[in-house]
């Protein structure tokens, strides 16, 4: 299969050379030339399937001969065997026709370990195979960096350099970092905010001669198209066990940078019946005022008690767009030339968005009473990512008797203050295998604001 970009002139690649690109050279996103559609008849013969090979059946025809069917499922085994529920993504019911589809069993306990995991084991792969090795550089304002690093410590042919803003992650985001004492993981907490570690990994991608010969920088944030694919899968698997294709299945989904639920537009779009795909989003707010009153304008951003949310600018929008203007690449590339501008969608195209996204914004407060709410109601204990989710469903469903899942990106672990708010349990404990995450070891790398310095400290690591 070829792979396209969103702005229409840059040169169309292969399955392997787009995941290992990231943006296109017109500033675009890759996305696949046309899309593999599943027959009703082909999508109930998945009913019975385990999360592997159901990941196999969806992943497989985006491939194409990049991989062969042996060398894929034995990357979607490695992927997933790092999971500690037997069903890698269990629901749960909380309510009548309302379900919560748990993402957070892998290991860094929130839903990018779907993708991380994976796109680590088919870089390692396809690096291999071409005789390369490559530097992966990222910047976190908490939960990817965690899933990055865990997704790449057993790399072979991967060294990873993750910039985190020192002393603005939670301690429980930095342990899950810092702890990782693999010799190809590299943490540096830099001094500044998450807007100064994500300028430092732009500069880098732009000028690399600070690193040795033959290497090259490659990016693992949620434009890499592995992930988006990667994210399909799970809708298929809760739609089927809750009675698709006969039944009609929605979800709705803690939104930040359009990546999880774009997967959910493209399950639909592959197939699986889905009539409502709810965009729950917290005071950043971008999303839901373009849905609503066609307002796509960006404002400053807002530190909420759902940070993995906080975003300015949903950068996977762009590829919604591509689809709902007809995929015409110039027509996205004038829509964007400015992605700080405030944008208006054509009124035709905004009226096909509606027919698929609901949007829902939920503030602070109401996210911390819906997590007593929930609690109390359904002894279910939800994150705050999770909550906004689930109070977005209640507000904007359009169907009582469709069922209704509502992703969970997160374990409640993972943001213990923000839970503490709403009830008064001690400490939400965390999962066996992170009980001793307070004792370990770490080791991290402080450093100015300064790119000669982050630099120097690169090619140091790299060359010893
Ligand atoms: C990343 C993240 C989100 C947002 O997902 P997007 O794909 O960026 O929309 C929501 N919740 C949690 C816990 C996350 O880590």
């Amino acid at each position: 299969m070829k792979f396209i970009s969103t702005r229409g002139r840059a040169p169309s690649l292969s399955f392997a050379d787009t995941v290992l690109t990231g943006l296109a050279s017109d500033g675009g996103l890759y996305v696949p030339e046309s899309l593999p559609t599943f027959s009703r008849a082909e999508i109930a013969a998945m009913a019975g399937l385990d999360y592997r090979e159901l990941a196999f059946r969806i992943i497989q025809p985006f491939v194409g001969d990049d991989l062969s069917d042996e060398e894929l499922r034995d990357i979607i085994e490695r992927s997933y065997e790092t999971f500690r529920h037997r069903a890698i993504a269990p629901l749960v019911q909380t309510g009548t026709n309302e379900w919560i589809l748990e993402l957070f069993h892998g290991p860094t306990l929130a839903f990018k370990d779907f993708a991380l995991q994976f796109l680590g084991q088919l870089f390692d792969h396809l690096l291999k195979k071409r005789g390369e090795r490559v530097v992966v550089m990222g910047a976190t304002s908490g939960d990817t960096g965690s899933a990055a690093i865990e997704g790449c410590r057993h790399c072979d042919n991967i060294d990873i350099f993750i910039l985190h803003p020192h002393n603005r992650v939670s301690e429980v985001q930095r342990r899950q970092m810092t702890t990782v004492m693999s010799d190809n993981v590299f943490n540096i907490a830099l001094e500044g905010n998450f807007d100064d570690c994500q300028n430092m990994v732009k500069a880098s991608f732009a000028d690399q001669s600070f690193l040795p010969d033959g290497r090259r920088l490659v990016a693992v944030n949620s434009i890499n198209w592995a992930r988006i694919m990667a994210q399909i899968v799970y809708y298929f698997y809760a739609a089927l066990r809750l009675g698709a294709p006969e039944k009609t299945v929605n979800f709705s989904v803690p939104t930040g940078n359009f990546g999880d639920i774009f997967a959910g537009y493209l399950a639909r779009q592959m197939g699986l019946p889905i009539d409502q795909l709810v965009i729950a989003t917290n005071a950043n707010d971008i999303l839901h005022r373009c849905i609503s009153d066609n307002d796509h304008s960006p404002r400053p951003l807002v530190h909420s008690l759902s940070p993995s949310m906080d975003i300015m600018v949903s950068s996977n929008f762009e590829r919604l767009l591509f689809d709902l203007y007809d995929r015409n690449g110039s027509a996205v590339a004038e829509l964007l030339a400015d992605r700080s501008a405030p944008m208006h969608l054509d009124p035709s195209v905004l009226s096909r968005a509606r027919e698929v996204f609901s949007s829902c914004r939920v503030d602070d407060a109401r996210t911390v009473e819906v997590i007593r709410e929930v609690f109390e109601s359904s002894e279910y204990l939800l994150d705050p990512h999770t909550a906004i989710g689930v109070e977005a469903a209640r507000r904007v469903r359009k169907s009582a008797e469709q069922p209704m899942v509502c992703l969970s990106t997160a374990h409640p672990a993972k943001f213990p203050d923000a839970v503490a708010r709403a009830l008064p349990l001690e400490k939400i404990p965390l999962p066996a295998h992170m009980q001793d995450l307070f004792e370990r070891a770490e080791r991290m790398k402080v450093l100015p604001n300064d790119l000669s310095q982050v630099h120097e400290f690169m090619a140091t690591a790299l060359d010893t």
